[in-house]
């Protein structure tokens, strides 16, 4: 259920912007079209393109349409799914077969490359709703090969006003996740109730906010609600959060990313050479390179890059 990313996000490739401290940012997502279902793209943006190692949020809003993304290869990225409402399915190159329930978590490590499908389960009829996340890998694990992770449990607990789910890294004295981090990171989910709760943070991380529901007030402030990026920099030691309505989001956080990414449609690299490389293996359908992945859904042509003109 994500997207790539074309210039219309961002450029390619520029410096990652810098980190402020107890920044408070709330710029809107980008909406765009995919698997003829309307996203809200939180990240990248031009004015911010990681948070943490986090480098891409694509929020499904609700939709009962049957939606799939047929094969397409990643490289130098976790691809992280997490569902609030209905049921996926994913295949890979590895093998995996893998359905998808809110409350669980998949978890893809592209490494130097992996294909995978996302389809609607056959017979599933109902909502759907949910945030696909990626996380760029650093230099010391990208080579590497790739891997799937599914947890069916993760850490919950009550926590102020919120139920709190950790999806990636530790937060509160909660117990960690069992999810793979490449980086120091941290992903959490809060259903939030009526009121305010304070939840502490690293300050060494910077911080989001995706709203998937309701609208909630950040640090005694500004309001927040869905297809927006609350970006609260570095420096936090905790987060109030307050509403007047059920409200769900999520943080994203972690130390600030500090190798400049190349982001071109499904592919995290460094520099246009790489990408370049990627594109024309998947182009000439070279299964050494990426594996294959049986779907029922057709295999999804990459575009050209705009810096190659043969
Ligand atoms: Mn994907």
């Amino acid at each position: 259920m994500s997207g790539p990313v074309l210039a219309d996000d961002v450029p390619p490739e520029s410096a990652s912007t810098e980190a402020p401290a107890l920044a408070l940012e709330i710029t809107p997502s980008r909406l765009t079209e995919v698997g003829g279902h309307t996203i809200a793209r939180a990240l990248p943006q031009r004015s911010r393109r990681t948070v943490g190692a986090w480098c891409f949020a694509d929020h499904l809003t609700p939709t009962s349409a049957t939606i799939g993304i047929g094969p397409h290869p990643h490289t130098g990225l976790h691809t992280v799914t997490w569902l609030v409402a209905g049921e996926m399915l994913h295949r890979d190159s590895l093998g995996s077969e893998q359905l998808i329930r809110p409350g669980q978590l998949n978890l893809m490590t592209a490494g130097h490359g992996v294909v995978h499908a996302e389809e609607t389960p056959p017979g599933f009829r109902g909502e759907r709703h949910g945030l696909q996340l990626w996380v760029a890998q650093p230099e010391v694990t990208r080579h590497g090969p790739p891997t799937f992770e599914h947890h069916a449990d993760l850490p919950r607990a009550e926590f102020g006003h919120a139920t709190v789910s950790v999806l990636i890294g530790a937060v509160a004295g909660i117990d960690a996740s069992p999810a793979r981090a490449d980086t120091e990171l941290v992903g959490v989910d809060l259903e939030l109730r009526p009121g305010r709760s304070e939840l502490p943070l690293r300050a060494a991380f910077e911080h989001a906010v995706v709203v998937l529901s309701g609208e909630v007030e950040i640090a005694g402030t500004r309001r927040i609600g869905p297809a927006q990026l609350g970006y609260l920099g570095l420096g936090r030691d905790e987060i109030e959060l307050r509403t007047d309505e059920p409200a769900r989001l999520v943080l994203l956080g972690g130390l600030p990313f500090d190798e400049t990414l190349s982001m071109w449609w499904n592919f995290v690299a460094r520099g246009h050479d790489e990408i370049t490389e990627s594109y024309r293996a998947w182009r000439a359908a070279d299964e050494r390179r990426f594996g294959a992945v049986s779907s029922p859904l057709e295999r999804i042509d990459a575009p050209r890059p705009p810096w190659l003109r043969d």
